[in-house]
């Protein structure tokens, strides 16, 4: 597969058997608001490639981790709903991908425990990912949940089995730590679960107009669905720095060089030609094509997108469907745990 190239991760101890005959893919998005670029870049292109060379596709959209860094769920059902436009529009098939809540899935929660028993306190605390959240969390206080949640993601993506996981670079430690629940249960209680690889994109890492991770939370982020006008105004409002000429220079320029970076995804071009291209045009140029990619690139999906949410009632039905598919699952899964762990049914 083309995606074995990309990210050659590559994973001593794997459970001969344990892997499912056909590569399985497990990511997903909290429901926090519309999926933007960084998603669409990050991962959710990978998604549709490898759904489309004919892998199975898991979606989860985790409610529960909301509230890692708030204190109520906000929008919930519209958030969810949005989250299965938005795939739905950059080509997602229901037919063969299975989208679900954590809420509905409660053999998979359950996972959780075992999970947590098989890694330390210090583990969990020294989680990079998980300190920058917390550095941009608006709470006063620290949840239990925030530091436990990359084990819940764990159950996520052992549940069904899942070999490859296309994520962005944030989600790198996460994936380390699954390994390590897999390798440890496999251990202490016999071969279960395979240890996923991480599938990294071209553009692991897009920038937010602040010059940080873009996220759905943080107020940075050109969304997916976002009108033409909106999209220009955002682009015309990024951060970006005080030399003229347009380079590419991810180390020493990253705002600029991250909005060449976008523009060249759009495009299918190379970042480099792009920067020559704008050249003197400086700052305002770069952002005028920039805006002009962008809107070019995403016409057609936000058109799709909009033809969608017409319906509501069929995502609703796509996630009663995906919910029950991925319980089905999930039982199986948990049925084995248990007998592997010596619990009595
Ligand atoms: P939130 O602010 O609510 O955490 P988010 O934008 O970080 O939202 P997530 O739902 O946490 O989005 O992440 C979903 C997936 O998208 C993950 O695989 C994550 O690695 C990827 N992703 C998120 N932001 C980016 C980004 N800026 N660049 C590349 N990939 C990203
Ligand atoms: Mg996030």
């Amino acid at each position: 597969h083309q995606a074995h190239q990309i990210e050659p991760t590559a994973v001593p101890g794997t459970v001969p058997g344990a892997v499912p005959a056909k590569d399985r893919i497990l990511t997903g998005d909290r429901p926090t608001g519309p999926l933007h670029l960084g998603h669409y870049f990050g991962t959710l292109q990978n998604r549709v490639r490898l759904q489309n060379e004919g892998m199975d596709l898991f979606l989860v959209i985790p409610d529960y981790q909301v509230l890692t860094d708030r204190d109520v769920a906000d929008r919930l059902a519209e958030h969810v709903e949005g989250l299965v436009l938005d795939y739905l529009a950059a080509g997602v098939d229901p037919s063969r991908a299975t989208i679900f809540t954590h809420s509905a899935i409660p053999a998979l929660n359950q996972l959780l425990l075992p999970f947590l028993s098989l890694v330390s306190v210090a583990e969990l605390g020294r989680n990079p990912t998980v300190k920058d959240e917390i550095a941009h969390s608006r709470q006063a206080a620290v949840s239990g949940l925030m530091f436990t949640y990359p084990a819940h993601q764990a159950a996520d993506i052992l549940f069904c089995k899942a070999n490859l996981v296309p994520v962005g670079k944030d989600q790198e430690p996460h994936l380390e730590l699954t390994r390590t629940i897999a390798r440890r249960f496999n251990e202490r209680y016999g071969p279960v679960f395979p240890e996923p690889r991480t599938l990294l994109s071209e553009a692991p890492l897009l920038l937010g107009t602040d010059g940080t991770k873009m996220s759905k939370s943080r107020g940075n982020s050109l969304a997916i669905r976002a009108s033409s006008d909106e999209t220009a105004r955002l682009i015309r409002g990024a951060k970006t720095d005080a030399v003229r000429r347009i380079s590419y220079d991810p180390e020493g320029r990253p705002e600029v060089s991250n909005l060449v970076l976008l523009t060249a995804l759009c495009q299918g071009r190379s970042p480099y030609e792009v920067a020559a291209e704008v050249g003197d045009a400086g700052a305002a140029g770069l952002k005028a094509a920039a805006t002009e990619a962008v809107n070019a690139h995403f016409a057609p999906l936000r058109a799709r997108r909009a033809e969608y949410a017409q319906d509501l009632s069929y995502v609703r039905e796509l996630l009663r469907e995906g919910n029950a598919r991925a319980g089905e699952v999930a039982d199986r899964t948990l049925a084995e745990v248990r007998d592997a762990m010596g619990m009595r049914r």
